[in-house]
């Protein structure tokens, strides 16, 4: 009888636990694949689109082929191509490069007059308790001008990253709302995620994004959240496995 009681329990517990949300973790950083990797070349990782949603609301990246730009906002996930228009992915696309996290602003700034990217990136590094830590920015509003690029699709043999983004694409647009998500990396992480800034936007309306070049802010809001936490996967593919790794250049930096 007792025993019986125990077993019941058991159950109650199991089921309990499976129904209830998991819990997920802050501004812990998970990454996929190292930047030095994609630098390289490595083009073809093994991170589905729905995997990768496990592990963060809120980041960026790229596709297998490095086909666009991937944003990473409130838990929808969206590629980039050489036209501009951002498409929510498919759950089975691949991603050979991403970082996310689960976004939770531990600092708030007003921006309330028209303001340079290279003026925020001074607030926000005024703004952050130290240099020693990684940090997930989110900056809304409008914006005056904005730039941005994506990259073509590529085919083996992949040519390296600096190649590649030779041929970029650019747009702009003018008076347009929306958010760049990105991170802020300590001297450290080099070659392992871009040291400094690196951002994507992506337009309120959906119909605009990619890598950011440039942008002149009229009025909003930048929020920081600190990471003390990340994880490392590693591609468990060929591509990665066999390319030789060069020191990263400094051509993904956006001084
Ligand atoms: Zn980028």
């Amino acid at each position: 009888m007792k025993n019986q009681l125990t077993k019941i329990l058991f159950y109650v517990f199991i089921i309990s636990t499976l129904a209830l949300p998991q819990k997920k973790e802050t501004n812990v950083l998970y990454q996929y694949s190292v930047i030095n990797a994609l630098s390289a070349g490595v083009y073809e990782g093994d991170l589905t689109v729905n995997e990768l949603k496990k592990y963060g609301d809120f980041g960026l990246g790229t596709f297998n082929n490095i086909d666009g730009e991937m944003v990473v906002l409130d838990g929808k996930i969206y590629q980039i191509k050489t036209d501009g228009i951002p498409v929510e992915a498919a759950k089975n696309l691949i991603s050979p490069f991403a970082a996310v996290t689960f976004f939770k602003s531990d600092t708030n700034i007003e921006i309330n007059h028209p303001q340079t990217l290279q003026q925020i990136k001074e607030k926000i590094d005024a703004a952050v308790p130290s240099e020693n830590y990684l940090y997930a920015v989110k900056i809304s509003g409008e914006f005056k001008k904005i730039k941005t690029r994506s990259v073509p699709k590529q085919q083996k043999p992949f040519p390296d990253l600096a190649s590649v983004i030779k041929n970029q694409i650019t747009f702009e647009k003018e008076r347009v709302s929306g958010t760049v998500m990105g991170f802020k990396m300590p001297e450290f992480i080099d070659g392992v995620n871009v040291k400094n800034f690196h951002f994507h936007f992506l337009s309120k309306d959906k119909n605009f994004g990619g890598h950011l070049l440039d942008f002149v802010i009229e009025k909003g809001k930048i929020e920081i959240g600190i990471i003390k936490e990340f994880r490392c996967q590693l591609p468990s593919t060929e591509n990665y496995a066999k390319t030789k790794f060069v020191k990263e250049e400094s051509y993904l930096q956006n001084k």
